[in-house]
Formats: structure tokens, sequence, C-alpha cells
């Protein structure tokens, strides 16, 4: 289908930050084709078009990419607001996640998505890890198949966790990424795909990191792991190992440029030298670190390093939202406070780890940027507003000014799935309720589970 979008405020986020004031955009199929002022050749697509959109007064900007949460959290908001993150896994979360069922899994995973796309990401990392039954995974790609969403399904594991209904063999874990990966990667033209990663550095043993690790390189799949988020987190491999997180990842050879570190709070220096020299990169998830208190990750000192950073929500569990909006803004002013200095982080620095850096964290080049021949995952922001207007600089009202409630429609691979606020296929208030039903069924019954041990 060739679709116009005419009259936008066009906003590349090209390496020259290009803009288009009185714009458009025209895209064939799931491409981009041509970017433009409306006195070039606007007209001839406007005849060639199968669809117009007319844009004015908003901003079209490339999908935000959020490189790291758990989207089946989002049963869980706010169940645990105030408990570190070691506590608030064994007490909350695992024995939540520990009784949901296959269909909580697409539910949860649709409320997620749903709330993604609505606040302008329009690709996601889904750290997945709860695996009671091995199918938990394929709810989560059904659901990534039906909100829309670019959906990048992390397979995630360990075999040897301390809570034992998420450990699985090594043998286990294999069978099911091979059969994830021919089961679902590459479908709905590319848009659903398989990434890999162990869950933590003290949940597997060193031949689970390896052979796991060797899996993905022979088949090509991008491997995230939670890094170094705390230092209770660090201390576990010094005892083990006597060797930081990084340090053992890397006597394991497992740090590469497919590899991502999320969070990446606590490296010393010999760690961030090994992250540059293997070209992995990092995924800081700022409100989840202030949420739990775990730290400040030092991301400008990755990024004058020429690590790539990537931002990310963290899971519902903790944050609350996965609103990609909100974290630009985190970033920034987590950064300034940390450093206490004001001139340490601009708003195009923000934008480039939430877009192209976010890219890289998928393996691609032909995402987080407008351009010919990139893919179609655009943006439209309602930015007159009195929360945003009047203008200056476009890039820093976007990080200073916006949030998730001011993106209005969103196409993903060249299709419109989210329409002047609405889902386009999706019965969003119906959604709601069947959620909010199961959520109230599993939170009674959990409490159970809590009094009956
Ligand atoms: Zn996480």
């Amino acid at each position: 289908m060739k679709q116009l979008i005419d009259n936008a405020w066009v906003l590349t986020f090209d390496e020259e930050w290009t803009e288009y004031k009185d714009g458009f955009l025209y895209l064939e199929d799931d491409v981009i084709q041509v970017i433009g002022n409306k006195d070039e050749d606007r007209n001839r697509y406007l005849g060639m078009s199968d669809e117009i959109f007319d844009a004015k007064g908003r901003w079209l900007m490339p999908g935000l990419i959020n490189a790291h949460t758990h989207l089946f959290q989002t049963f869980l908001r706010g169940l645990a607001d105030d408990k570190p993150l070691l506590r608030w896994l064994k007490e909350e979360i695992y024995p939540f996640a520990g009784i949901m069922e296959e269909e909580d899994f697409y539910l949860s995973a649709m409320v997620g998505c749903l709330e993604n796309l609505k606040c302008g990401a329009t690709s996601v990392i889904d750290q997945h890890y709860v695996h009671m039954s091995p199918y938990n995974s394929d709810k989560v790609f059904e659901a990534m198949m039906k909100t829309g969403i670019r959906g990048y399904n992390c397979r995630t594991f360990g075999n040897r966790l301390p809570h034992k209904p998420l450990e699985e063999s090594k043998e286990r874990i294999l069978n099911e990424l091979g059969r994830l990966k021919d089961t679902w990667h590459g479908r709905e033209n590319g848009r659903l795909n398989l990434m890999m990663g162990p869950l933590n550095p003290w949940g597997s043993t060193p031949d689970m990191f390896i052979d796991s690790y060797a899996f993905a390189v022979d088949n090509d799949l991008m491997y995230q792991i939670h890094t170094a988020e705390t230092e209770d987190v660090v201390q576990a491999t010094v005892d083990e190992y006597g060797l930081r997180n990084v340090e053992f990842f890397d006597s394991l050879g497992i740090v590469s440029s497919r590899t991502q570190l999320a969070h990446a709070v606590y490296l010393n220096d010999r760690e961030k030298e090994i992250v540059r020299d293997r070209g992995a990169l990092v995924v800081h998830n700022p409100v989840a670190n202030m949420y739990l208190a775990s730290g400040v990750a030092p991301i400008m000192d990755y990024r004058k390093m020429g690590i790539p950073v990537a931002l990310g929500t963290d899971g519902p569990g903790s944050n609350n939202s996965q609103d990609m909006m909100e974290v630009l803004k985190a970033t920034a002013c987590l950064q300034k406070v940390y450093s206490r200095d004001a001139m340490i982080i601009y708003p195009e620095d923000v934008l480039a780890m939430a877009t192209r850096d976010g890219a890289k964290a998928l393996g691609r080049d032909d995402l987080g940027v407008l351009k010919v021949g990139a893919k179609a995952d655009l943006v439209l922001i309602d930015w007159k507003k009195s929360h945003i207007a009047p203008v200056h600089k476009p890039h820093s009202a976007m990080v200073y000014n916006v949030n998730g409630n001011d993106v209005d429609s969103v196409w993903v691979d060249g299709k419109l799935v989210i329409h002047e606020k609405k889902a386009v296929d999706i019965d969003e208030t119906a959604l709601l309720d069947i959620c909010q039903e199961r959520a109230d069924y599993l939170y009674k019954k959990v409490q159970g589970v809590r009094i009956s041990r």
C-alpha cells in the first residue's frame, strides 16, 4: 500500500538531526520512499497514494525502541513499590509469576505491547523468563503478532535459579530455543524475532553460559543479560569466581557485539574497557534504577568511550509504566543530578540512545531513523498542547515536555496500528476488563499461597 503522511513537521533523527518543518513522508508497504518539504514534489505523491494522512500540527518521528522490559509484569504493577532488587524478586515477582497461566502471559503481553505502542515505542525487547509451561513464550509472540508491535522476544533462562519453579535444565532450554526459532523467528515480514539470554550472572552454570552463547552465534541471535544492576549482583560472582560480572562473562568468552548488558550500573574501569573492546552494548533503565534504588549507571562515560547505550523501561513491576517518553526525561535528569553538571547530556544524546542505539540492540540499521529505505516505523506526536507549546526546539520539547499521552498515531512496518490514540485492531476496554479480572484473581491466589507456606 502507498501512503502519504502530509503536512507534518518531520524530525528525521538522522546524524545531522535534519527537520522538514512543512514536510511530508511517502511510504510504499513497509519502507520509506521519500521524505521532503511540501514545496518539492509532494504533489506527485499525493496523486499516487492509496491513503493520505493529514498530520498538520504534529511531529513525525521514528518509533522509539524499548530495549529492555518484562511484559508479563503489567499484571504486577505497583505490588512492590518499596523494596530493593533481590527482596523485590523473591517476595513479589517470583511468587506471582509462578501462578500465572499460559493465557495470562498472552493478556499481560497484550497490555504491555499496547502501552508501548501508545507511548511511542514501535519495537520492544521482552526478556521473558517464566517458563513453567514452555508455551508461555508462544503466548508472548502471539500478543506481539496481534498488537502489531515489532517484537523481539528474548527467551531468558537459568539452570540453577534460587527460585526453583523458574529453573530449567540445559537440555530443555536449548531445545526450546530451537523450537521457538523454528516456529517464530522472522515471521510477519520479519516483525517477530527471537533473542535469548541468561537471566543474570548467578542463575546459570558456566557451561550453560558457554553453550547458550554458542547457540546464539550459530543462529545469529542477540544475547542479553542483566548485569551489575546492584552491588549485591556484582558480589555474587566475586564470591563464587573471584571475578566481577563482566570479568566473569569475558572469562567465558560471551562478551561480543551480540552481547547486551542490561543496567551495567556497577562496572569498574577494566570492565568498561572489556565492554568497549568487545563491541558490546549497554541498556540503560533509569526509572527502574531509581525505583529499586539500585544506583546510577555512568552512561555518559560509556558513550564517551564509544560504547552504545540503548534505553529501556524495564518491567512494569519496577517502573511501573512502559512509557518510553518518560524514560527520556528521566535519562537526562538523572545524569545531570548525578554529575552535578547541567551540560553533561543534551536532548539529542537522549533521543539517539532511544532510537539509533536502540536499533543496534536489535542488530539493525534500518530502524530508529527516518531515511529513504528504512522501515516505516513511525510516530506522530500532537504537540499543540499547553504543556508543550510554544516550541522553540522540538528535540528539547520531546525529551522534557512530551509524555506518552501525546502520541497520536503509530505505524509499524508501514501498518497503522494506533490511529488518533486508539488501537486500530484491538478493543482496549474489553482487554483491560478481562486483564483486571485475571489480575485480581491471581493477586488473591498469591496471598493464599503465601499464607499456606
Ligand atoms: Zn530487567
